[in-house]
């Protein structure tokens, strides 16, 4: 964000006000401590200008006076400022298919705690009472009063109409038509925002992970569904209305399986958690040689990622199939998207090498070699936590400038 001079833009005067106080705030956040004349130097605002945000931002709290400065040139020595990570809190969600997780963060993005717990299957309204009463509790544990929650970002893996804060269909929780926004607004009085979770992964691993710095990136999250999440020049691309990456269900050609969309034939039907287990279930059945028959437990992808480290024929032969279709489609998002990065993440991604070398030497063979050649395919870096961490870092940006240039200004 750079700083707003309303002559030459003509910009409304209270957005012109937030744009600057954000810029003002993101600065002290970088670069403190630091002095009222070393922010009006860096942003080129004027000094009466700054003075008065500043004056705002400890008001609100959101910046301390830690002392003086070294004098230079003989003058008054500065005030230093600094910025105060414990004035406000987000919250990062993330219901996953198995298991609910609340995490609280500070201002800078540090956690201060968690609470993670079995997702109730397709009641809805009991997973959204169970994440209000825990957001307070995980305050609580944290000794943070709930009235410095500023935002709360919310990851579903489904299809998420943005806008409206609805989960159009999750297949794999059962949820249809789901008002995620609203139970959770109207319970803690805050702007909520709701990401299909291979975008709150993308933003996780373009921020902390293997993608930092990468700015056209493309993560492909593989767990109990496919999904695709895309940040274009570093900013987060959901489409209109929200639903924009659905590669798992588009068609592959050949397959014939229902896909719990509606339709049948989806590459998630063929590339899931579930259709790999499938898939070593019959082989054994059929009786193929591995190590992974006789369990008497029901198989997991985790077994069957052990099972191929370790060299088991089958599991590696399964995983390179699921990496092969999953190359073959992603071959088409990077002729489309051409990302600089390819990030693949989710239960599957876990499984490394066996699944995503044969899903990179797809995507070489297939996609134009000026787009192909030059995207670097990786394993997610941040693992399991990194749909929760991204739904932190969303509700981290919206918080500080979104929130109030868009709702407030
Ligand atoms: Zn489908």
């Amino acid at each position: 964000v750079s700083p707003v001079d309303s002559k030459k833009s003509g910009a409304d005067h209270a957005v012109m006000r937030e744009v600057n106080r954000s810029v003002v705030l993101d600065l002290i956040k970088q670069a403190s401590p630091i002095s009222r004349a070393a922010i009006a130097k860096a942003t080129t605002l004027a000094k009466p200008t700054v003075s008065a945000i500043v004056d705002d931002l400890v008001h609100d709290g959101l910046v301390r006076e830690i002392g003086m400065g070294p004098t230079t040139g003989g003058g008054r020595p500065p005030i230093l400022l600094d910025f105060n990570a414990r004035s406000q809190f987000v919250v990062g969600v993330h219901i996953g298919v198995r298991r609910t997780t609340v995490v609280v963060a500070d201002a800078r993005g540090a956690e201060v705690g968690r609470l993670d717990r079995a997702t109730p299957k397709r009641k809805p309204a009991d997973v959204l009472a169970n994440v209000a009463a825990d957001v307070a509790a995980a305050f609580k544990q944290a000794g943070v009063s709930l009235k410095r929650l500023a935002a709360v970002g919310v990851c579903v893996p489904g299809l998420i109409d943005f806008d409206a804060g609805i989960c159009l269909l999750a297949p794999n929780l059962g949820w249809r038509d789901v008002d995620v926004r609203s139970p959770l607004d109207s319970a803690l009085k805050v702007p909520v925002f709701v990401h299909n979770v291979a975008q709150t992964t993308a933003v996780a691993e373009a921020t902390e992970g293997v993608g930092r710095g990468v700015e056209n990136l493309v993560l492909l999250y593989v767990g109990s569904g496919v999904g695709v999440g895309i940040l274009s020049g570093g900013r987060l691309f959901h489409g209109p209305s929200g639903i924009a990456g659905e590669l798992g269900h588009c068609t592959m050609a050949g397959a014939t399986e229902r896909c719990n969309c509606g339709k049948s034939g989806c590459l998630e039907t063929v590339a899931n958690g579930p259709a790999i287990v499938a898939a070593a279930e019959r082989a054994i059945a059929a009786g193929t040689a591995s190590s992974l028959s006789g369990s008497r437990k029901k198989l997991t992808t985790e077994d069957i990622a052990a099972a191929a480290a370790a060299g088991d024929g089958l599991a590696v032969k399964i995983l390179g199939d699921a990496g092969r279709q999953l190359g073959f489609a992603a071959s088409w998002l990077v002729n489309i998207v051409s990302p600089e990065l390819l990030v693949v993440a989710g239960d599957l991604g876990a499984a490394g090498e066996p699944l995503i070398g044969p899903l990179r030497d797809a995507v070489r063979e297939l996609a134009l070699p000026q787009a192909g050649d030059r995207v670097e395919i990786k394993a997610s870096a941040l693992g399991p936590d990194s749909e929760a961490r991204g739904a932190v870092l969303l509700a981290l940006q919206y918080s500080e400038t979104y929130f109030r240039v868009v709702f407030q200004g």
